[in-house]
């Protein structure tokens, strides 16, 4: 059987702002299968960040279960959820978080190293994923050297490095023009692809969401 890399079920999350309670997801029930490119679609404020911080295991305050790679990590302690994020996801932004002091190659190494990977071992790793990606020749630039859509490669390269079972992605060609969005993104879904991560996909632009396996509409709180 092939288990979901993803399960959620009846996810909530509400906020309290002055007095009041807004209730931003109101049973969200997704699963992903391995492999599989799903694209959240929603417009802004619709809840896809919120979700995807809660899959993330980055923000507590969630009610239902979230299940990855079959193991139930809503209620893990901080220590198990920090071992569950770094071994089984990869994360891309909207802004490429990339360690402005370090280098293409050392920013897709570092996580690598993070999780006890031998440092050639971890250069090569990272030399063939930055270099599919079509940035052999930059290697050693500093993102701050780099375009927007190159430190977004360099992004896309640092989350696959540990090859993670799921790649979650909040808007991230959402920074660049439409050209270069267009070519970063076919880049990550060919890389996902080729590596067999499965992943989540936020955008609030339909011709993106075309693009994957399958698109789940995030409405009033729930995925349609
Ligand atoms: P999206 O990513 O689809 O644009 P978000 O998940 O960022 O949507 O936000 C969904 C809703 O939740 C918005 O109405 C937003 O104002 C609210 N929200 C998000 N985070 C917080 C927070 N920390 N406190 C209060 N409200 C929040
Ligand atoms: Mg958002």
């Amino acid at each position: 059987m092939n288990e979901a890399v993803l399960a959620t079920t009846g996810l909530t999350r509400s906020f309290r702002q002055g007095g009041e309670t807004i209730e931003v997801l109101r049973g969200v029930d997704l699963s992903i299968a391995p492999g599989e490119i799903v694209a959240l679609l929603g417009p802004s404020g619709s809840g896809k960040s919120t979700l995807l911080q809660a899959v993330g295991l980055l923000e507590g305050g969630f009610g239902g279960s979230i299940r990855i790679a079959g193991v139930e990590v809503a209620q893990q302690d901080a220590g198990a959820r920090t071992t569950t994020r770094r071994d089984r996801l990869g994360f891309v932004y909207q802004f490429h978080h990339l360690l402005p002091d370090f280098n293409a190659i050392e920013n897709v190494v570092l996580p690598q190293l993070v999780r006890g990977a031998e440092r050639s071992d971890a250069n090569t790793r990272a030399e063939e994923l930055l270099t599919t990606l079509g940035l052999g020749h930059r290697l050693t630039h500093k993102p701050s050297q780099l375009s927007g859509g190159e430190q977004q490669r360099v992004a896309v390269a640092r989350a696959l490095a540990n090859r993670p079972a799921l790649i979650l992605a909040d808007e991230p060609t959402g920074n660049l023009d439409e050209a270069t969005a267009d070519i970063v993104l076919a880049e990550l879904l060919r890389l996902v692809r080729q590596e067999g991560s499965a992943a989540l996909i936020a955008t609030h632009n339909e011709r993106i969401a075309a693009k994957m396996d399958r698109v789940m509409r995030l409405h009033e709180g729930r995925l349609g």
